[in-house]
């Protein structure tokens, strides 16, 4: 069965050492977040991940998650698991205090993300989907709906969901159908059906507040009108004590690749009671909240399993022996050598590890820049931190979710046959991680989030908040040393610069242009970003070892950037190239030609 162990030594390098927490030194959510409390909570979120949760991963896939009389039974041993969660008050360490969470900041949360998600991917949704529709509700919701409502889902004894997609509705949300029928009380009653709802019915919460996009009677066609409604499995009173059963259920659940312990359901609304959020045909902003903290987790799960897939391969990779190393034996007294001297093997590893540390970096990096958003006194600090979550959401749900895949089918290709037959386990990575690429926003659509909205919105200012970032980290980077580092990551940046410029000349003479390059530029703009995070952790490590102070762990970092420059970033040359081929033998060809 695979391993687990959560990579502390990676997070407390990149919080205490890679980190520049300094613009958030007076956040109140720092308050509180002294290192060592950090490391506390790293390691007591490790020992959840690793003990409870982790051992339950092959459990829930072996046995899924069974309706039975409308209620959906979860596999074996997820009840206690939820129960150990929620008493831990892991549903509320980044939450509001006034609603009972502890307010810790937002990235000790996405490393807590990353841990329960490598963990277990299945159980770590039923959380993740709480989270996001906590985090509608305490943005959108009346003071009323947020005393009634939040303090029952940040202590995990209510859980959430988000209820977007309809048969006839996947990625064109202005397709929705689902009807709100407004009633002399002030309430709603919702008709429709929502399908694919992760975690829309379970045993694990006694309520769970679905949030639900729908129409009013007198709605505008499309996207402008949609609202958005809070709809509890069991109806909540004003002094928010659960009661009477609502009239919404679950029809049948999904049969699918992977994440079996994680419920997919079709739910069904037969006039159930339902409460405005936020303002009449305004639901789909207020709903937008809620999927780009879920799209940054999206991604975090993507990097998760990466992270689990790579940790087995490399464990794997120092234990099998087959052949000679192409220089000689390296352990004549064993029958051969192990994997590990290959270079094939070896090109595996150092490309999965390169892309996991590399996308964790820019992970964290991107959760302080949305603690600087949302908590900063200065709003000119709040805007200049709020451009580059913008531009960074599409691309860490898009690359980080792309590289899960990578990593993942690396993983069981370093493993061989063993990978591909169930016994050890590594095959659910590839199973699990697959959703992630369509999900939250299928990665096509990042991809248009990026070229068609990131790419021009303020006048170039959200685009240009990435190079400021990365123009401030070279020129405090000026050790020659660090030479091997900077000039690719220099030239990476001017070719995203270009890339960039062509793209925005070539749109507004053709839109299928955009479209056309759209995920290659991402991808381009993925790995220049992490040429960013890679120059950063390397100038860390070089300095480190430079005082005397070196260790294994800093020369595997330099190890590692130096492989990501010279054998990842290349990538960006024919990414450039494909880009610059334009729409023309995509849009060409003629029908037959598919
Ligand atoms: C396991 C699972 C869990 C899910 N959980 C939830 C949930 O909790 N809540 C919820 O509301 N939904 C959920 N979904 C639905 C999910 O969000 C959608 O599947 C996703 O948004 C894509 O919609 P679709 O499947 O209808 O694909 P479609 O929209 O039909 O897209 C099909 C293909 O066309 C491409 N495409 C579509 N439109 C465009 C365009 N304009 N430009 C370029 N390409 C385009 C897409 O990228 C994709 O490749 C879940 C789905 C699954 C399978």
């Amino acid at each position: 069965m695979p391993i687990y162990n959560a990579p502390l030594q990676d997070f407390r390098f990149l919080i205490h050492e890679y980190l520049d927490l300094e613009p958030c030194r007076d956040l109140e959510s720092m308050a509180e977040a002294t290192p060592d409390v950090i490391d506390a909570v790293l390691e007591e979120a490790a020992k959840v991940s690793e003990e409870v949760l982790q051992p339950l991963n092959a459990v829930g896939d072996r046995e899924g998650c069974r309706l039975e009389d409308g209620e959906v039974r979860l596999p074996t041993g997820f009840k206690d698991a939820w129960r150990v969660y929620t008493e831990g008050g892991w549903p509320g360490l980044t939450c509001d205090p006034e609603y009972g969470g502890q307010g810790l900041p937002g990235f000790v949360g996405l490393a807590l993300s990353e841990m329960i998600n490598a963990a277990n991917a299945s159980f770590s949704a039923y959380p993740g989907l709480t989270h996001g529709a906590y985090e509608v509700l305490h943005h959108y919701g009346t003071a009323e709906q947020k005393q009634r409502f939040l303090p029952a889902m940040v202590e995990g004894r209510w859980a959430g969901t988000m209820n977007l997609t309809e048969p006839q509705c996947g990625t064109d949300l202005g397709l929705i159908r689902t009807r709100a029928e407004p009633q002399d009380d002030g309430t709603y009653r919702i008709h429709g059906t929502k399908i694919w709802i992760t975690a829309g019915e379970h045993d694990l919460a006694d309520n769970i507040v679905h949030l639900v996009l729908a129409r009013l009677p007198d709605a505008p066609a499309g996207t402008r009108g949609i609202s958005l409604f809070v709809v509890p499995k069991f109806n909540v009173d004003a002094e928010g004590s659960a009661g009477e059963r609502n009239a919404v259920r679950c029809g049948s659940i999904e049969h699918k690749m992977g994440q079996s312990a994680s419920s997919t359901c079709e739910m069904i609304f037969e006039g159930a009671v339902g409460e405005l959020v936020g303002e009449e045909n305004r639901g789909l902003a207020c709903m937008f909240t809620m999927m780009n903290a879920a799209r940054l987790v999206t991604g975090i799960q993507g990097l998760a399993m990466a992270s689990a897939a790579q940790q087995n391969a490399a464990a794997f990779a120092r234990e099998r022996l087959q052949g000679r190393a192409l220089s000689g034996p390296r352990f004549p007294d064993k029958p051969a050598d192990p994997i590990l001297v290959h270079p094939d093997v070896r090109r595996m590893l150092l490309t999965s590890r390169a892309l996991v540390e590399g996308c964790r970096a820019l992970g964290i990096y991107t959760g302080v820049q949305l603690e600087l958003e949302r908590r900063h006194a200065d709003e000119t600090v709040r805007i200049g931190a709020g451009r580059w979550v913008a531009l960074m959401t599409p691309i860490i749900k898009a690359f980080f979710t792309d590289v899960g895949s990578e990593v993942a089918n690396l993983g069981m290709q370093v493993h061989g046959g063993a990978g591909y037959v169930t016994d050890t386990g590594v095959e659910q990575f590839v199973r699990d991680v697959r959703i992630t690429q369509i999900y939250e926003g299928t990665n096509g659509v990042q991809a248009l989030d990026l070229v068609g909205r990131k790419l021009i919105a303020d006048s170039g200012a959200t685009l240009k908040s990435f190079f400021d970032h990365a123009a401030g980290l070279l020129e405090k980077t000026t050790d020659p040393a660090l030479e091997e580092f900077t000039g690719p990551f220099r030239e990476a940046l001017e070719r995203l610069q270009q890339a960039s410029a062509w793209i925005y000349g070539e749109m507004s003479r053709d839109p299928n242009e955009a479209g056309a390059a759209s995920a290659d530029y991402l991808r381009m703009f993925a790995l220049t970003a992490l040429a960013f995070t890679w120059t950063g952790q390397a100038a860390v490590a070089q300095r480190r070892i430079t005082a005397g102070e070196g260790s294994a762990f800093y020369q595997a970092k330099l190890d590692t950037a130096r492989y990501f420059m010279r054998r990842v970033l290349p990538e960006t040359l024919g990414l450039d190239a494909k880009i610059r081929a334009g729409a023309g033998p995509i849009m060409d060809p003629v029908d037959e030609a598919f």
